[in-house]
């Protein structure tokens, strides 16, 4: 056998990749795994992708991104935010994905510190762990999901060098309310702690959204284009942040993904002429759709924004049994025990038609009170 480097042993594919197997089985399952929306690229952004195709933009572009595509993103953000950043502040990366791998690849030393909200979008525990980190969990089950400052500030140690924020959040939904963020702001100011800021979600809020870069100005916030223009195969999203760091990540760019895909920057550009709000009220009504019929079976967290949903396994189960139930019923949901130190829920995302939404809610609520086996 090759001899492999040891970092790799560090991370572990093991439970989304059995949920992914036991989706290949089924036929026609009714599937709420899936964690991409449902809707495609608008006409205008396909177009200007082929345009530039045609027009010869297939070239590597400058390793931070075209500057069209910076200014476009420094204007977003100003809107958004209120913050201003200047061009060398903003880095195009090939989806938030790549800016994590950026970022902690710029941020992170061996045995550094990385507070990590539980339940967390599964990539970050894994890439701490790969690039010598430690993850350190910040329970919320008993916050509502939400980051509580005082117990955030009691995990602090001389090693914590990051927190990372994701709001609206990927499993549960949550979005962190402003005085949330101002409070966290506070700690990390006062230890020295850089936040970066999961900002993927961002156009999917049904509720008021604040940004953490708005409240602390020690945030590397990263925004993608995947989820909110149905891009997620184009790899494309953003970075902004301290001068330093973005710089620094530039570097790392410079010698891993030299720069993000050139003709979707370019197709990018015509992003701002898409209106989402059609979609994100389908989305909405969608939520609203589960929660009534999950909701008086199941306790659901408090899914703000996203489009997922972070529910409690029934009793007598576990997150893994009930989903391993829901699996051989045909039905694909993720086990919580992907998303977090524990077993006791699992994820839905609901971006599916109505009709397969109404089957597998309906499912899920005859299966919990089926008795465990
Ligand atoms: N962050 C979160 C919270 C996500 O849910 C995802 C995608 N599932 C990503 C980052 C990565 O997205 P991408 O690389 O496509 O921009």
């Amino acid at each position: 056998m090759t001899k492999l480097a040891s970092r790799v042993s560090r991370i572990d594919s093991s439970g989304i990749r059995k949920i992914f197997d036991l989706a290949r089985s089924l036929k026609d399952p009714i599937n709420l795994s899936i964690g991409q929306p449902d809707f495609d690229v608008a006409p205008q952004v396909k177009d200007a992708a082929i345009a530039a195709i045609k027009a010869g933009k297939n070239t590597y572009t400058q390793t931070q991104g075209i500057p069209e595509l910076r200014e476009q993103v420094a204007r977003d953000e100003k809107d958004f935010t209120g913050r201003t950043y200047s061009a060398d502040q903003v880095l195009i990366t090939s989806g938030v994905s790549g800016g994590l791998f950026l970022a902690l690849l710029a941020l992170v030393d061996d045995g550094d510190e990385v507070i990590i909200p539980d339940p967390y979008f599964v990539m970050y525990k894994h890439l701490v762990n790969l690039f010598g980190g430690k993850p350190v969990y910040l329970d919320t089950y008993d916050t509502g999901f939400g980051i509580d400052p005082e117990r955030l500030e009691k995990l602090i140690t001389p090693k914590t060098r990051l927190l990372l924020v994701n709001s609206p959040a990927n499993p549960t939904g949550r979005i962190l309310p402003k005085e949330q963020l101002a409070g966290i702001a506070a700690v990390c100011r006062k230890h020295g702690v850089t936040v970066i800021s999961d900002e993927i979600y961002r156009a999917f809020a049904y509720e008021k959204l604040t940004s953490m870069a708005e409240v602390y100005e020690d945030t590397v916030v990263l925004v993608g284009h995947s989820k909110s223009f149905g891009m997620t195969g184009w790899r494309l999203g953003y970075a902004a942040g301290p001068s330093d760091v973005i710089q620094a990540m530039t570097k790392v760019q410079q010698y891993s993904f030299v720069c993000a895909p050139s003709v979707t920057q370019y197709a990018a550009l015509a992003c701002p002429q898409v209106d989402l709000t059609g979609n994100i009220d389908a989305y909405r009504r969608k939520r609203d759709l589960m929660i009534g019929i999950l909701g008086s079976t199941f306790e659901i967290g408090s899914p703000d924004g996203a489009f997922y949903l972070w529910v409690k396994a029934p009793v007598g189960h576990t997150g893994d049994s009930f989903v391993q139930l829901a699996i051989q019923n045909n039905c694909l949901i993720i086990p919580g025990s992907v998303f977090s130190e524990r077993n006791s829920h699992f994820r839905v995302c609901y971006t599916v038609p109505d009709e397969r939404l109404r089957q597998g809610a309906e499912l899920l609520c005859r299966l919990a009170s089926a008795k465990p086996g």
